[in-house]
């Protein structure tokens, strides 16, 4: 088998930690068939005081909010699986990296019904970069609305961060790279824009910040959650907006956010440059702003950040 680039020791398995290399599953698991799968993303960043994983409570929180929504029994208070974060990171001697819970439906009985297939929950993390490119945080990224839409209301449960969705978002994405683009931006079934394949959308126009609302088919982005509030402390107006198309094509600034993506900015769309064709002075201020809390450069006002307990030294 061959290991991922980023490969690290321990895998949290059901309350224990094993081997990277020995974290399998049956094929015929369910979620193999069925994409039975719920997934949260989170980073812990390296602080003055050690490695801090950000908003933790928040992610395990949405993470048993998509298990409702599936019905997928958790054997896990969010205590514990908050623990069992920590101690993954701690156990691979780690202080910033990216984090990777997931509960799947396993077993080997095919079949629709879900409900007999065993429930494994696994934390996995691993060390991961900018995630749109090297120089995407600062240059900016340039990219296509899709031609595919967002999952309509009432098809796939756009607020579960579960494996399926994740279809959709694989075709937005791999048409975005086959023409030569980073990401795509995905409109709802109505024709507003929703977000692209794995981050939410902010427009800037007049110094006013807009996003999508929770009605056009997005994911209740934490870091989506993280700029509203960042925004708002240095004195942005911030409005919840459907947004037509065209709204992008004349905006001052875009940039997206999300757990891998931070907060990268747009600089075009379908070749249309957006503002300067360049990281926009609003974007650049949310950016600094919040990887000096994610860093505790600043003070830590809402409690955002969990400390990783240092690996103890035999
Ligand atoms: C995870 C995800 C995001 C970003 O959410 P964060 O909580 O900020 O990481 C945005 N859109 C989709 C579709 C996602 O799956």
């Amino acid at each position: 088998m061959s290991r991922g680039s980023g490969a690290t020791d321990l895998i949290w398995r059901d309350g224990k930690l094993v081997p990277w290399d020995d974290a399998q599953l049956h094929v015929m698991s369910h979620v193999v068939h069925y994409g039975s799968s719920i997934f949260e993303g989170i980073r812990a960043y390296k602080t003055p005081a050690g490695g801090a994983v950000f908003r933790l409570r928040e992610h395990m929180r949405r993470f048993q909010d998509s298990a409702k929504i599936y019905r997928m029994p958790l054997k896990y208070s969010l205590d514990e699986l908050c623990a069992a974060v920590t101690d993954t990171i701690t156990a691979n001697g780690l202080d910033h990296c990216y984090i990777r819970p997931l509960a799947v439906r396993a077993g080997q009985e095919m079949g629709v019904l879900p409900t007999n297939a065993p429930v494994e929950t696994f934390v996995i993390c691993w060390r991961w970069g900018a995630y749109l490119g090297h120089d995407a945080l600062e240059e900016g990224v340039d990219v296509t609305v899709s031609s595919w839409r967002r999952a309509a209301p009432g098809t796939f449960p756009t607020m579960a961060k579960a494996g399926g969705n994740y279809l959709n978002s694989q075709l937005s994405k791999m048409e975005a790279r086959g023409d030569g683009y980073v990401e795509g931006i995905m409109l709802d079934v109505h024709g507003h824009v929703s977000e692209g394949s794995g981050e939410n959308l902010f427009v800037v126009r007049d110094g006013v910040l807009y996003t999508a609302p929770l009605s056009a088919s997005i994911l209740n982005g934490i870091t989506r959650d993280a700029v509203v509030a960042i925004a708002r402390d240095l004195g942005y107006e911030v409005k919840e907006l459907l947004m037509p198309r065209e709204f992008l094509l004349i905006a001052d600034e875009i940039f997206f956010t999300g757990t891998a993506a931070e907060i990268t900015p747009v600089r075009s769309i379908d070749k249309s440059p957006i503002g300067a064709g360049k990281r926009g002075p609003v974007t650049k201020a949310i950016q600094e702003r919040f990887l000096a809390i994610a860093t505790g450069q600043q003070p830590d006002t809402r409690g955002w950040l969990t400390p990783v307990p240092p690996a103890k030294r035999s």
